[in-house]
């Protein structure tokens, strides 16, 4: 059963596909108007096109996440348009894989930006009005990289482990207004970002869940949706784990 988001409005970053693309869709399943925020719009309405019956819900936006004005303008819009802001949901993220003695600065700082740093500033932007609202959820999308460490992703555990801190004490900032602050850490999901991974690595990544398979987009929209919904209204500053059993 969808849960009940109708009048709702939601803007979802980094949502051209993969996760995002299933989160923006069980959110409109829920009746909320959802922004659908990436830097490919075409990509967007290609698959809202695949939707007839939620399109009218979904607006595809261009923004580039590692662009302060760009996500500051998005949520003003967002926010002059429909004259409320209910749900923000940071998912945009990149990997830029390596040994960390092998490192460049671009490579750690990139990572950062996307997953850490556009967080900042749209969870900045989106207070002052939730705050006002008395009325609000932010839920950001981290990962069990975040909690356990990986080999080769020192810069995106790093980015993850911070985007977890980054909830957790804005949770405590905000609770008394009414407006909550949660995590989702998914493990191997299915989607472009891990496709690429070397297909012995999948093997083993398979061997290693409990659960013996990749989780899928939709399993990881679900947990979304519910921290959006009416039934997570006294949960804050969690981190949610959706991973097969990986981190136990
Ligand atoms: P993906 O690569 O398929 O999608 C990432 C999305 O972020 C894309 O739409 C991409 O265009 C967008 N994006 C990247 N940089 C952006 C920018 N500067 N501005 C705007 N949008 C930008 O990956 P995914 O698996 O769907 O990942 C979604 C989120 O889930 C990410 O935060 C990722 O770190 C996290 N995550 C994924 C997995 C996994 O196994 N797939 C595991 C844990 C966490």
């Amino acid at each position: 059963m969808c849960v009940d988001l109708k009048e709702q409005v939601a803007i979802v970053t980094g949502s051209s596909r993969g996760i995002g693309e299933a989160i923006c869709l069980e959110l409109a399943r829920g009746g909320a108007r959802v922004i659908a925020a990436s830097r490919n719009v075409d990509r967007m309405r290609s698959w809202i096109s695949e939707h007839p019956d939620l399109a009218d819900l979904i607006a595809p936006t261009a923004l580039d996440v590692t662009d302060r004005a760009a996500v500051e303008g998005a949520i003003e819009e967002t926010l002059e348009r429909h004259n409320r802001l209910d749900i923000l949901v940071n998912n945009a993220g990149i990997t830029a894989d390596g040994l960390v003695m092998g490192m460049k600065d671009e490579q750690f700082d990139s990572v950062l930006d996307t997953n850490l740093r556009a967080a900042f500033w749209t969870i900045r932007a989106v207070c002052r009005p939730m705050i006002r609202a008395r009325r609000g959820r932010i839920i950001n999308i981290a990962s069990v990289s975040g909690i356990m460490g990986n080999e080769g992703q020192a810069n995106y555990a790093a980015a993850k482990a911070g985007l977890i801190g980054l909830t957790k004490s804005v949770a405590k900032e905000i609770a008394k207004r009414g407006v909550t602050c949660n995590a989702v850490a998914p493990g191997f999901i299915e989607t472009d970002m891990t496709n690429v991974l070397p297909e012995e690595l999948k093997a083993r990544v398979k061997q290693v869940v409990p659960m013996q398979r990749f989780g899928r987009p939709e399993e990881v929209a679900g947990m979304v949706a519910f921290l959006a919904g009416p039934a997570a209204s006294y949960i804050t500053g969690q981190v949610f784990v959706v991973d097969g059993g990986l981190h136990t």
